[in-house]
C-alpha cells in the first residue's frame, strides 16, 4: 500500500553496487560509519589493499567531483528557455496519450466502488484491470521523469544561487511545481564510481539516460567537462540526435531497459515489486478504508504518480 509516509523515506546517496574498487571489481557496502569491499565481508576477499572509506570522507569527495561539472555562470538560462518548450510540447503528447487509461482507470475504480457499497465480492477481473491500467499509466509517466532528469542538471549543477532562484520561482508561479535543489542528487546519475583502494575516485559511469544529459549540456556549453583527465568518464556513446522525444522513444523500445539501471519497469521482479507496493494489503482493508483507496490512486495527480514511484526507484 502506498502511505504518505512513503514519499518521506530517504534514499541512499549512492546506489548498491555503484561504489567500486577499480583494481578488484569488487563493490562497497555501507557498514555503520564506513564503506568497505562487500567481498571481504562474506570473506572472498584476498585484495588487502582495500581500505574502510569513512561515509564523511566519500561524500566530501563526491562533493568536490560535483565542483567538476557545475554550468559556468549564466547558462542555465538558456537552457532552462529551450526546455519548457520541450516541457509543454512533453505534457500535451502524454496527456493526449494517457486520456482513453485515465477514462478506463476512473470507470474501472467506480465499478469496483460500487461493487464493494453494495457488499459485493469485488470481480477479479475488474479488479486486474484496474491494476494493469494503473501500471500502464504508471510507466508511460517514466518519460516524464527522464524529463525531469534533464531539467534537473540546471539545479544541482548549478552554484548561482540567483540564477537558480529566478528558475525556481518561475516554475512555482507558472506551474505549481517546487524544486529541490539538492546537490548530492547528481548521484542519481551516476552509476557507477571507480574507486582506488584508498578511496579516491578516479572516474566514473554515467547513466546511460544521464549520459545524453551530459550530451545535451555540452551542446549548449561546448566546453563542458573539458578539465576532466581523458578517460576519467568510461561513457563513449554518441547520440545522432539530442532532440529529447527522438532520444526518449529509442529508449522506450525495450520499456526503458537501458535507460537508467535501477529502472523500475526493467525487470519483471521490479513490476511485481510496485504492483506489490501499490495493492498489497488492499484485501484487509475495511469496506471504507478500500473506496478511500481507491479514489486516491484514480485522482493521483501525475506530480504525486512522481513522488511515490521516485521512492519506490532505488530502494
Ligand atoms: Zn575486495
Amino acid at each position: 500500500m502506498i502511505t504518505e509516509e512513503d514519499k518521506l523515506i530517504r534514499q541512499p546517496l549512492f546506489a548498491k553496487g555503484c561504489l567500486t574498487f577499480k583494481n578488484s571489481g569488487h563493490t562497497l557496502i555501507l557498514d555503520r560509519e564506513y564503506y568497505r569491499c562487500s567481498e571481504q565481508v562474506k570473506g572472498n576477499c584476498h585484495h588487502h589493499e582495500e581500505k574502510m572509506i569513512r561515509v564523511k570522507d566519500m561524500v566530501r569527495r563526491f562533493d568536490s567531483l560535483i565542483t567538476k561539472f557545475e554550468l559556468p555562470e549564466g547558462e542555465s538560462g538558456r537552457i532552462f528557455d529551450e526546455l519548457l518548450m520541450v516541457m509543454v510540447k512533453e505534457w500535451r503528447k502524454s496527456s493526449q496519450r494517457d486520456m482513453y487509461l485515465e477514462e478506463i482507470l476512473v470507470s474501472t475504480g467506480n465499478l469496483i466502488i460500487d461493487q464493494i457499497k453494495k457488499r459485493n465480492e469485488v470481480s477479479k477481473a475488474d479488479f486486474l484491470e484496474f491494476k494493469r491500467t494503473f501500471y500502464t499509466l504508471l510507466k508511460n509517466q517514466y518519460e516524464e521523469m527522464l524529463f525531469n532528469y534533464l531539467l534537473d542538471p540546471l539545479f544541482t549543477l548549478n552554484p548561482w544561487p540567483k540564477e537558480q532562484d529566478e528558475m525556481a520561482a518561475f516554475l512555482r508561479k507558472s506551474m505549481g511545481i517546487t524544486v529541490q535543489r539538492i546537490r548530492l542528487y547528481f548521484s542519481w546519475h551516476v552509476r557507477k564510481i571507480f574507486l582506488s583502494d584508498d578511496g579516491q575516485i578516479e572516474g566514473i559511469e554515467f547513466e546511460n539516460w544521464s549520459w545524453y544529459v551530459m550530451q545535451y549540456l555540452k551542446h549548449h556549453i561546448p566546453a563542458y567537462m573539458n578539465n576532466l583527465k581523458k578517460g576519467f568518464i568510461v561513457n563513449t556513446r554518441r547520440f545522432d540526435t539530442l532532440d529529447f522525444f527522438e532520444v526518449a522513444d529509442e529508449f522506450s523500445q525495450n520499456d526503458f531497459r537501458d535507460a537508467m539501471s535501477y529502472s523500475a519497469f526493467a525487470t519483471n521482479y521490479a513490476k511485481e515489486k510496485i504492483l506489490h507496493k501499490i495493492f498489497d494489503g488492499f484485501e484487509d482493508l475495511k469496506p471504507k478504508a478500500k473506496i478511500e483507496y481507491l479514489k486516491k490512486l484514480d485522482g493521483l495527480t501525475k506530480q504525486s504518480f512522481y513522488a511515490y514511484f521516485a521512492t519506490l526507484n532505488r530502494i
